[in-house]
């Protein structure tokens, strides 16, 4: 029953995509899915599980999948077909204010974690948590550095990572710039993140 379900779904033109890039080999899908079991409200699971099938409201999917004669192009930039992967990746109108907003959500959240793990001292709350320039934990030497460039020998343009965290007593520094690709380029921008550091 289960593996019949399963097959109905995938064969979906429109819903079937999300199962399909599941199976891509760059998928871990226990950590993708891990987000199921934790306490969400049962219609707020509802409604990711509907965007993550593209089966929301949006103008494309009036026009396209219900036959509606509406326009079909982005409400918010009017350049694009009005998809999800658009809203929530591919818009330039969105990408000036709420992409920038939810990278930076992301990446303290991010900080966060991090404080905590090397015990700096920071709130208990991570949604209330702001991020500062230089964090130091003089006890074990470690160094948080935030959203700063980096002076390098040769030209790098991609030198301002989203978090440093130096290490003193061990000499290593780890860099961690971080985005928040759709499901359908996650592989393309891990390439981009790898590749725009290296000389
Ligand atoms: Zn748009």
């Amino acid at each position: 029953m289960k593996s019949m379900k399963e097959e109905k779904w995938k064969n979906k033109a429109l819903h079937g995509q999300y199962p399909k890039i599941l199976e891509k080999p760059h998928v871990d899908t226990v950590t993708t899915n891990k987000w199921l079991s934790s306490n969400l409200e049962g219609k707020t699971e509802g409604l990711l599980i509907a965007v993550q099938d593209q089966a929301i409201n949006t103008r494309n999917y009036q026009k396209v999948i219900c036959g509606q004669q509406v326009e079909s192009k982005c409400r918010m930039c009017s350049q694009h077909e009005e998809t999800v992967d658009h809203i929530v990746s591919g818009c330039e109108v969105l990408a000036k204010t709420e992409y920038i907003s939810r990278h930076n959500n992301a990446a303290a959240y991010r900080h966060f974690r991090i404080c905590k793990d090397h015990d700096i001292e920071i709130t208990d709350k991570w949604y209330e948590h702001q991020p500062e320039t230089v964090m130091h934990n003089k006890d074990n030497n470690i160094t948080i550095i935030w959203d700063m460039p980096v002076n390098t020998d040769r030209t790098i343009t991609a030198n301002r990572p989203d978090i440093i965290v130096k290490d003193s007593v061990n000499s290593t520094c780890k860099l961690i710039d971080m985005t928040v690709p759709s499901d359908r380029d996650i592989a393309l921008k891990e390439t981009e993140k790898k590749g725009s550091t290296k000389t």
